[in-house]
């Protein structure tokens, strides 16, 4: 049996978006930019596609920025609001701990070039707490940054009360909502943000293709320069295909979340059911507000590369910490920032489910997942002394 249950990471291309992929490659090939017909044609398909990624999160399509994925995104919006914020005097940047890397290493890198950057707790529940914000606000803060739903451990963060507070303090907000669009309802007007960061390939696009939402007004600076592309914003001919590409996929997830969401519910709570059985376990993150197919959990004693290898050998995709934690040493700083201790966080899997996995998928895990564990446990050290009781048992 073959389970690809690692949807976080990316997903699979749907077959619609295959299809706008292949037609507009073939049949719009021309340079948006051109002024004959056949770049006409093309420049018709980007905006259109642009026009139906607006409508799906309520904004307009002049505030729709095509890039090259969700990491583009948060880099421009957060240097952009960050080099505006330093114009006035403002380099005091607002964040937390479980940010996506794209984040945290954008701001990181702000932080050498004199920025104070502040990194909110988020607790055992991995959300984080929008007083927190309001307190962290002074008259120097130039942006908030808070992603809408947590790649590792699926919570979901109160964006829309962040946003009601970044309003009336007249401080700039973020939101990487990668993880969010396609799979939980997300409106620009709700949430109140200034920008939102976007990437096809986590709601069956293609790769290496996203969206920055820049509301309008909002500073924007220019990150990659050329031509007049994307309103003078992002210089590049843009890849047509793989935006008319995203805009399909994203209408077809969208108009099936409803249905699709309830099916991971499902899936999610029976599978958190069966795995919580497994001694000295325990889930990352909050129960309930979660994206719909996330299961993360720890296993005390069990070296998640280990875990992750056999599971492979049983023909499943999992993933332990993010996709750009695993292969170096360090345990996952989200799993930190619950409070899970260093051994405790080594011993992560991460499940993320896909509208196309089933009950028999779950149940094929349920089977699996826990004799893997025991035989990792099986030649761990860190196990033995659990059981020896020369090491206490944290979980
Ligand atoms: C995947 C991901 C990104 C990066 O998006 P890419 O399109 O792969 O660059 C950023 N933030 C979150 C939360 C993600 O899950």
């Amino acid at each position: 049996m073959f389970v690809y249950a690692d949807h976080a990471a990316t997903t699979k291309i749907l077959p619609c978006a295959l299809e706008a992929y292949n037609q507009t490659a073939w049949a719009f090939y021309g340079n948006p930019s051109s002024l004959h017909t056949e770049g006409q044609r093309a420049k018709e398909v980007l905006e259109k596609s642009r026009g139906e990624i607006a409508a799906v999160l309520n904004a307009d399509p002049r505030e729709i920025y095509f890039t090259s994925g969700g990491s583009e995104a948060d880099n421009q919006a957060i240097l952009s609001a960050a080099y505006a914020g330093a114009k006035k005097g403002k380099r005091k940047l607002i964040s937390t701990a479980i940010e996506h890397h794209a984040v945290l290493h954008t701001l990181e890198k702000l932080q050498k070039e004199g920025f104070e950057v502040v990194l909110l707790p988020v607790g055992h529940e991995g959300i984080v707490k929008a007083e927190d914000v309001r307190d962290a606000i002074d008259e120097n803060t130039a942006l908030v940054s808070v992603m809408l739903a947590n790649n590792e451990i699926g919570t979901l963060q109160p964006v829309e009360e962040i946003g009601k507070i970044c309003r009336e303090k007249g401080v700039l907000f973020h939101t990487d909502a990668v993880q969010a669009v396609g799979h939980i309802p997300v409106d620009v007007q709700s949430i109140g943000c200034d920008y939102l960061a976007l990437s096809a390939h986590k709601f069956g696009g293609p790769k290496g293709v996203g969206v920055l939402y820049a509301k309008r007004g909002a500073p924007l600076s220019v990150l990659i320069a050329g031509g007049a592309q994307e309103r003078g914003k992002r210089a590049g001919t843009e890849d047509l295909p793989a935006i008319a590409a995203m805009a399909a996929a994203l209408k077809a997830s969208v108009a099936d979340m409803g249905t699709s969401s309830a099916l991971l519910k499902k899936l999610q709570t029976k599978l958190i059911f069966g795995l919580s059985r497994i001694p000295h376990s325990s889930l990352n993150g909050d129960r309930e507000r979660r994206l719909p197919g996330n299961v993360s959990f720890c296993f005390e004693g069990c070296e998640g590369e280990a875990l992750l290898l056999y599971l492979d050998d049983e023909g499943i995709c999992a993933s332990s910490g993010s996709a750009c934690t695993s292969g170096s040493l360090d345990p996952s700083h989200v799993l930190l920032a619950i409070g899970r201790v260093h051994d405790v966080a080594h011993g992560s899997l991460r499940l993320t489910l896909g509208p196309e996995n089933t009950e028999a998928d779950v149940d094929y895990l349920l089977e699996k997942i826990p004799e893997v564990v025991e035989k990792v446990r099986s030649f761990s050290p860190v196990w033995r002394d659990l059981r020896e009781g020369k090491r206490q048992f944290i979980l």
